[in-house]
């Protein structure tokens, strides 16, 4: 029905448009109004409207904080990709925010970790350089970098979905008491500075968009390859802040005794992959996974699959592509006899060229492909392999 105004009280402060849920509301005023408000705003007797006192504590705290900061994560003062691709989407949102990139550098001995991390776009580097920073242990890199992030309150912290960017912002969120998002596919700005944190949400089958806007910083982690890796330029340089490390080595209880690496060679790192053959359901069985890596080895590539085949025993789990695999951004991804669930698509849709292989055209996988093929994968695998081996001589 028509909303009921009661004239002798509107004053005009618009407070009802701004708070309707759905957007229902404008206010407009006839020119014979106008002119009395003008009238009233010169005579400087308006009513201003009146702030609720929880809105101006939030206006005023998110206004304490600035700057977008990328944790860069190393073992043995050697960065993990993951931070430099961070870096790139940083420097987008920092420039949606007209405010500075930097980058947080805890370790030993990892000052060249500054001079990389100007290179992929950082203004200014927080530097912590000490023995008891040499590896990574929770309560050292939590005490520092909380410490830091008090010290210069930045708006938006990002980490690498790795072992240790989950692990540290996690503390980091609780002891900041501020929200986390973890796992994001896509990060942007709003009209509000507020960051868009969008991730798969109820098992992949919606996207979720979340906000922290009554809070900062505003924390988000992201899986390697999911955002692109910047251009490195060799000639960038920036500020080096260093801060003094509050943390002594009798405080923490844990210690490193001994790195191992894994050395059994046997493992494929398909993140990393330029080139991806993806075999799913549709292989049938294990034996024909050999026809996917002949192709593979003809690309120079890796052979990944789906959960299905996982599942079924057919590849070894950490050659699973999606949500609870991995997310893969190769130049070339061909799915073969992969039906294209989300939970598959959101680890490898943003490969530069999809190429799908599936005998049943109304597949989803043909949604997100650059080429369709519509057939039979033991037919159309092993001629494309020919081919290609034909062109390469
Ligand atoms: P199917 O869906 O069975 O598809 C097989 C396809 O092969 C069909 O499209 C069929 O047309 C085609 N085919 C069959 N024979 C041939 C042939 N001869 N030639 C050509 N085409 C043929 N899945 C993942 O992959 N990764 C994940 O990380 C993941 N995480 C998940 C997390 C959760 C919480 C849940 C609930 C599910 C997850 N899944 C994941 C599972 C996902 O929902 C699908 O079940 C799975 O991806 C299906 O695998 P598929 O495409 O190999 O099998």
């Amino acid at each position: 029905g028509e909303p009921i105004i009661n004239f002798d009280r509107c004053i005009g402060c618009k407070k009802c448009v701004n708070v309707c849920p759905a957007s229902a509301l404008v206010m407009e005023f006839t020119d014979e109004e106008k002119k009395i408000l003008e009238q009233l705003a010169a005579a400087g007797t308006t009513h201003e409207p009146e702030e609720d006192p929880e809105e101006a504590r939030i206006k005023k705290l998110l206004a304490e904080y600035r700057g977008v900061w990328v944790f860069v994560e190393q073992t043995e003062g050697e960065a993990a990709k993951v931070s430099w691709e961070l870096l790139g989407k940083g420097k987008e949102l920092a420039d949606a925010l007209k405010t500075e990139l930097c980058a947080v550098v805890l370790g030993h001995e990892v000052e060249h970790l500054c001079k990389q991390a100007f290179g992929y776009g950082a203004e200014k580097v927080y530097l912590l350089d000490a023995p008891v920073l040499r590896h990574y242990r929770t309560k050292s890199y939590e005490r520092c970098f909380c410490a830091l992030a008090e010290k210069y309150r930045p708006e938006v912290i990002l980490m690498g979905a790795t072992g240790q960017g989950r692990d540290l912002a996690g503390v980091v969120a609780t002891r900041l008491k501020t929200g986390l998002t973890a796992d994001c596919t896509g990060l942007g700005i709003d009209d509000k500075r507020n960051l868009m944190q969008t991730r798969p949400a109820f098992g992949g089958n919606i996207m979720a968009t979340i906000m922290c806007d009554k809070y900062r910083p505003q924390m988000s982690t992201v899986r390697p390859h999911v955002m692109a890796m910047p251009e490195f330029d060799p000639m960038a340089n920036g500020e080096i802040v260093r801060e003094a490390v509050n943390v002594a080595e009798n405080e923490i209880p844990v210690k490193v005794l001994e790195i191992l690496k894994d050395g059994s060679g046997s493992k494929v790192d398909i993140s990393g992959a330029e080139f991806i053959v993806s075999g799913g359901r549709g292989l049938m069985g294990p034996e024909n996974f050999p026809m996917l890596q002949e192709l593979a080895d003809v690309l120079g590539g890796v052979v990944g699959a789906s959960r299905s085949a996982v599942d079924a025993g057919w590849m070894p789990p950490d050659r699973q592509v999606g949500q609870t695999g991995k997310t893969v951004r190769p130049k070339i991804y061909i799915a073969c006899g992969i039906s294209g669930a989300i939970q598959h698509l959101v680890g490898m849709q943003d490969s530069d060229v999809i190429i799908a292989i599936n005998r049943d055209p109304e597949a989803p996988i043909f949604e997100v492909a650059t080429y369709g093929i519509v057939g039979d994968l033991f037919k159309i695998v092993p001629a494309f392999t020919r081919k290609l081996k034909e062109m390469k001589g």
